[in-house]
């Protein structure tokens, strides 16, 4: 088992997770280059590169923060930085529940809006709730990864605007890199993402970018403990370097993967990520209208993710017997997550996937259904 698993890792195409994605041969070897220092010109010299990268991946001029933790280290500090007292929790999925529920865990009172999971938010829902009163911060989830639905943050981030002091805190893991981001443009005012979804970098590193206003709060705030401490990452960040020792060896397979990038245009990433999603939805209606299979797609039309499908399974077909039939023909796809494990299943067309390599898996795909 564990062999063969680890000889289907060498031939790409077969590993539809929505997380950890399909690392590229090339990204994963240059991660065997022998290590440096983490004070000093070397590591300087990197540093600059990735900031460049970086800053074009998220759309900023702002400096990139590089954290050696999982995503959800940069969703707590968000949390920890950035909240004074009573946050705004958008709640459509389980990653958007993890966000308000770090927020509790860091002492924060937390208010919730919850819709249907696969829905997503309005700008006039959300304007409705802020006026409720008293908020300083909302969470929300670009790219729902449990339920493949996708907020419209920019639309979001003008409604929080348009209130006086809070700030939006943004969970793009499986948007950045694979769908729009514009973080200035939308003027966000913390936007996180991690390495192992969109970027289909080895897990291990987060990224993010805090706007002004959320440096002031971030040296204003008195929860946020030390190895998340924003100031002090924009402080080393300004020296490119980091505060601790950070995961050197991911930082050759970023500088690798945003070299790879560079090459095939942010734009033209998007494009692709698009294709295969559209790609999925022609597969579903295939499906339902010519092969006599129920399926549908959770999220409503104009609110699906680039990155990630989530299809609900006609009464009768569960999730795990799909995902394991799939296992038996050689392919890794994602199983419902939460409380849609029995009823879905979810392929994640992200990182460095094509229509090519998603067409076979849907054929698999077809094959396990009928
Ligand atoms: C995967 C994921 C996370 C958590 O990421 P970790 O790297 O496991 O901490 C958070 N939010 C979303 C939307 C995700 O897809």
């Amino acid at each position: 088992m564990e062999s063969s698993t680890i000889e289907s890792a060498t031939s790409f195409g077969r590993f539809f997770l929505p997380g950890p994605t399909e690392v590229h041969p090339e990204v994963l070897s240059a991660q065997t280059r022998a290590l440096i220092g983490h004070r000093g010109p070397a590591i300087k010299e990197l540093m600059g590169e990735l900031q460049t990268g970086l800053r074009d991946l998220f759309r900023t001029e702002s400096p990139v923060l590089i954290s050696t933790s999982s995503a959800t280290g940069l969703m707590e500090a968000a949390v920890r930085n950035g909240v004074r007292s009573r946050v705004l929790s958008l709640v459509n999925g389980a990653f958007s529940r993890r966000f308000g529920e770090i927020a509790e865990a860091c002492g924060f009172v937390v208010d919730t809006l919850e819709v249907e999971w696969g829905q997503t938010f309005s700008a006039d829902q959300v304007r409705e709730k802020l006026a409720s009163g008293g908020f300083d911060a909302v969470t929300v989830v670009h790219s729902e990864t449990s339920t493949g639905a996708l907020n419209p943050i920019s639309q979001i981030s003008e409604v929080v605007r348009e209130q006086d002091d809070i700030v939006l805190l943004v969970d793009s893991v499986t948007g950045v890199g694979g769908a729009e981001v514009q973080t200035d443009e939308w003027a966000l005012d913390f936007v996180l993402t991690g390495s192992q979804k969109a970027l289909a970098l080895p897990p291990g590193l987060a990224f993010g970018v805090a706007s002004e206003r959320l440096m002031g709060r971030s040296a204003a705030a008195t929860r946020k403990g030390v190895y998340f401490d924003l100031v002090s990452f924009r402080k080393q960040l300004d020296n490119l370097q980091t505060p601790t020792t950070p995961a050197v060896s991911l930082f050759y397979a970023l500088a690798k993967q945003l070299d790879r990038i560079r090459l095939e245009g942010l734009e033209a990433r998007w494009d692709r990520h698009q294709a295969m999603a559209d790609r999925c939805v022609q597969w579903v209606d295939t499906m339902r209208d010519e092969r006599g299979v129920a399926l549908s797609v959770l999220a409503p039309e104009g609110s699906r993710s680039p990155t990630v499908t989530c299809v609900v399974l006609p009464a009768g077909t569960t999730g795990p017997s799909v995902v394991s039939a799939m296992k038996e023909k050689g392919f890794t796809i994602g199983g419902g997550y939460g409380k849609l494990k029995e009823t879905t299943f979810r392929v994640g067309h992200m990182g460095d996937h094509t229509v090519t390599e998603l067409d076979a898996v849907l054929d698999a795909l077809g094959e396990v259904l009928t």
